[in-house]
């Protein structure tokens, strides 16, 4: 079966040599990355540096990062700076080591077999020995009116990008995990007032998660009540109508922004039902590796992994680690995964 499968793709890498030579576009890549944020670019980064003929093809440049509107503090030897110019640094750097950058929606991947091929935009077809998954993920949104109107002009799910804007606000948090406490905190340095709502009768944040909130007096809990409508004055959020769910109120309370800390949902619409999902829909890879589980040549990378913490530094190191294992993979031509232990 395995002399079947490497039988096979000798025979797709003669036939693709055959076509380029022929004049053909050059569509074969020893990298195909998806995924332009941090953990894309750095895991191309790392293969083109090898040598590797690279290519990330993303839909947005830099991704979340690209969209933090305040500088980002905590990127290893970066003094704060727009998480825009950081990207556009990571990219112009892996630029330099030879990876092309594509900016394109994939449309479609095949994971049958060696080379992989990569389908841009419903038509572009491109070729390589190794794949890198690292579409990210997105925050959970509560679908509610007024949420998609009032996003990024009131309504954020990143309290570490925006915090800074609620300078004396009243602001609501939404969660009772980690990421609501973490937002909380995090926002009781700028606002006067911080009102985390908690749909449940208790919280799901480690108990010293908890115990840090009440350090802060401006920070109020309050549970059983839901955000049933954003409202707001056509330019920013005022007021959230909220629902107790256990008495049926409901109530108009002025408030000057809406943090979402609901949990994230992974970008996987293009690997559903291809390779193996944890039971929230992340992509499950190796023990101490990056490489997808049952696809060897193919690795996941960064928030597609369901990491927990979703700090730059912590993708940006996975996606180094990623990067020396298609490195290994290409150059040995054999999974370390796949070699018994
Ligand atoms: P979690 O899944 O842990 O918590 C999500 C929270 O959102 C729950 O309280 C849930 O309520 C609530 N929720 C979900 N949907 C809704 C909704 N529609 N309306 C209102 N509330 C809703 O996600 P987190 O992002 O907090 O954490 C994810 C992982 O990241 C965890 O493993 C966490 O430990 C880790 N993390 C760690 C941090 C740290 O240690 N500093 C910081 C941030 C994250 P319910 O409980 O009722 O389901």
């Amino acid at each position: 079966m395995r002399l079947f499968s490497l039988y096979r793709s000798f025979v797709m890498m003669l036939l693709l040599n055959v076509a380029f030579s022929l004049g053909a576009e050059t569509i074969f890549y020893d990298v195909v990355v998806i995924g332009l944020g941090p953990g894309g670019v750095e895991a191309g980064a790392r293969t083109a540096s090898a040598g590797l003929k690279t290519l990330i093809v993303g839909r947005e440049r830099g991704g979340q990062l690209s969209a933090a509107s305040q500088p980002v503090q905590n990127v290893f030897a970066v003094s704060p700076k727009p998480g825009a110019a950081i990207m556009s640094d990571a990219i112009r750097q892996a630029e330099d080591f030879g990876a092309e950058i594509c900016e394109g929606t994939v449309t479609n991947i095949s994971f049958s077999w060696s080379p992989y091929l990569v389908e841009i935009d419903g038509f572009k077809k491109i070729y390589a020995r190794a794949l890198v998954v690292a579409t990210g993920s997105h925050p959970r949104r509560l679908s509610v009116p007024g949420e998609e109107e009032y996003w990024g002009r009131g309504v954020s799910a990143c309290a570490l990008c925006d915090a800074f804007f609620y300078r004396d606000a009243t602001v609501a948090v939404v969660g009772g995990g980690d990421a609501a406490v973490d937002e909380a905190i995090h926002l009781a340095h700028y606002a006067k007032r911080v009102v985390v709502l908690v749909r449940g009768g208790r919280m799901r944040a480690q108990r010293f998660m908890q115990e840090k909130l009440k350090q802060y007096s401006q920070i109020e809990l309050r549970y059983g009540e839901e955000v049933e409508e954003i409202l707001g004055n056509d330019n920013f959020v005022t007021a959230l109508r909220l629902r107790n769910n256990k008495t049926g109120d409901r109530t108009l309370e002025k408030f000057d922004g809406l943090f979402l800390a609901i949990g994230h949902e992974p970008n996987n619409e293009l690997l559903r039902g291809v390779l193996e999902l944890d039971q929230r829909g992340f992509v499950r890879v190796h023990d101490g590796s990056t490489e997808v589980i049952g696809y060897p040549g193919v690795f996941a990378t960064g928030e597609i992994m369901g990491l927990q913490r979703r700090q730059v530094n912590v993708v940006v190191g996975v996606a180094t680690q990623t990067g020396l294992e298609v490195n290994d993979y290409l150059s040995f031509g054999i999974s370390r995964n796949q070699i018994p232990k």
